[in-house]
């Protein structure tokens, strides 16, 4: 008999979805084995029972449940309760899920100041009140999944890397768990490190680190030592996938952090001020570095000030 999968996007934006899809041809050996109940990325659902006329949400049952997306409003909040209820087990995907992610940067402003931003701010229409009326409203922050309902396995990721959605799903299709990398993406890169003298000082922003095009990414030098603000000695490992280089550093890019915390519960944010702190660079004397940091999978532990 076949695994029942329900799948959910709930404050998302579709990546994660797009990383199921990129398992490519191997997508055809799930399907076999796999039937998707519910799955709204792809087929449509009435929520509310055909007519519409329903008083709550309801979702079909099923042996899985993969949701994305943090939980922002009261709609959101419904469907991952209704999905926790139908299904035996459940699967954070990716990083808004598992930590709040890119969403959960909006956690440092309570919902008056980013309504007010939106709506009369950044606009070249004429400001119209805020729309309160047949919508969900907004809870009072954004919250990844396992701080309003019980996840019992987290991959990570903005996106999380297809093989690992692939390798986590055979894994359980044969009865075991799968195994997250418990490692570093520093772990995992093969920049060159010369620990020669200490980080004093980081790089601007914008500034471009040094690189040969044509050098192998084993001679360029690690960008952190660089003075280039690189995450990864304090985010998760994973992202490269069955090939492991770490997806933004093979493309000369610093690891922004998406992949979240090594330990589930770790603080990216705090680790890598430490981190930073320890080799000497004075934060508070670089205050775009703080806003850089702000893009950590960590994040949803910030919230509004009141
Ligand atoms: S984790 Fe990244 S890819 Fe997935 S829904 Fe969030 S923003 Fe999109
Ligand atoms: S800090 Fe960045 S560039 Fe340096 S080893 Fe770690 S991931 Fe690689
Ligand atoms: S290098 Fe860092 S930011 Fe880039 S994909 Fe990997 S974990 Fe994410």
């Amino acid at each position: 008999m076949k695994v029942t999968v329900s799948e959910e996007w709930l404050n998302a934006c579709s990546g994660c979805e797009i990383a199921i899809v990129d398992m490519g041809e191997r997508l055809l050996d799930v399907l076999a084995l796999v039937d998707f109940v519910h799955i709204p990325v792809l087929m449509d659902h009435k929520y509310l029972g055909q007519k519409g006329d329903g008083q709550h949400i309801s979702l079909p049952e099923a042996d899985v449940g993969i949701i994305s997306g943090s939980i922002r409003n009261t709609e959101h909040l419904e469907v991952a309760r209704e999905m926790r209820r139908r299904c035996k087990l459940i699967i954070a995907l990716g990083t808004c899920a598992t930590h709040g992610g890119i969403p959960s940067l909006a956690n440092s402003f309570d919902n008056a100041a980013i309504l007010d931003r939106y709506y009369n701010t950044e606009t070249t229409d004429k400001p119209e009140a805020i729309p309160d009326q047949g919508i969900p409203a907004l809870l009072d922050a954004c919250y990844a999944l396992d701080e309003k309902i019980a996840v019992d396995l987290y991959l990570p990721g903005c996106p999380p890397h297809s093989d690992q959605v692939f390798n986590a799903l055979a894994a359980l299709l044969d009865g075991k768990t799968p195994n997250l990398p418990g490692k570093s993406v520093c772990d995992t890169c093969p920049t060159r490190r010369e620990g020669k003298g200490r980080l004093t000082a980081l790089r601007r922003f914008l500034q471009a680190p040094r690189y040969r095009n044509d050098e192998p990414i084993d001679r360029m030098r690690c960008l952190l030592e660089q003075g280039i603000l690189c995450m990864g000695p304090v985010t998760r490992a994973g992202c490269g996938g069955d090939q492991v280089v770490p997806r933004c550093v093979s493309a000369r890019v610093p690891c922004r952090g998406c992949y979240g915390p090594v330990r589930q519960d770790g603080d990216q944010m705090l680790d890598m001020l430490n981190a930073l702190a320890s080799n000497g660079v004075d934060i508070e004397s670089l205050p775009e570095t703080a806003s850089m940091l702000r893009f950590s999978g960590a994040h949803h532990r910030l919230r509004p000030r009141t």
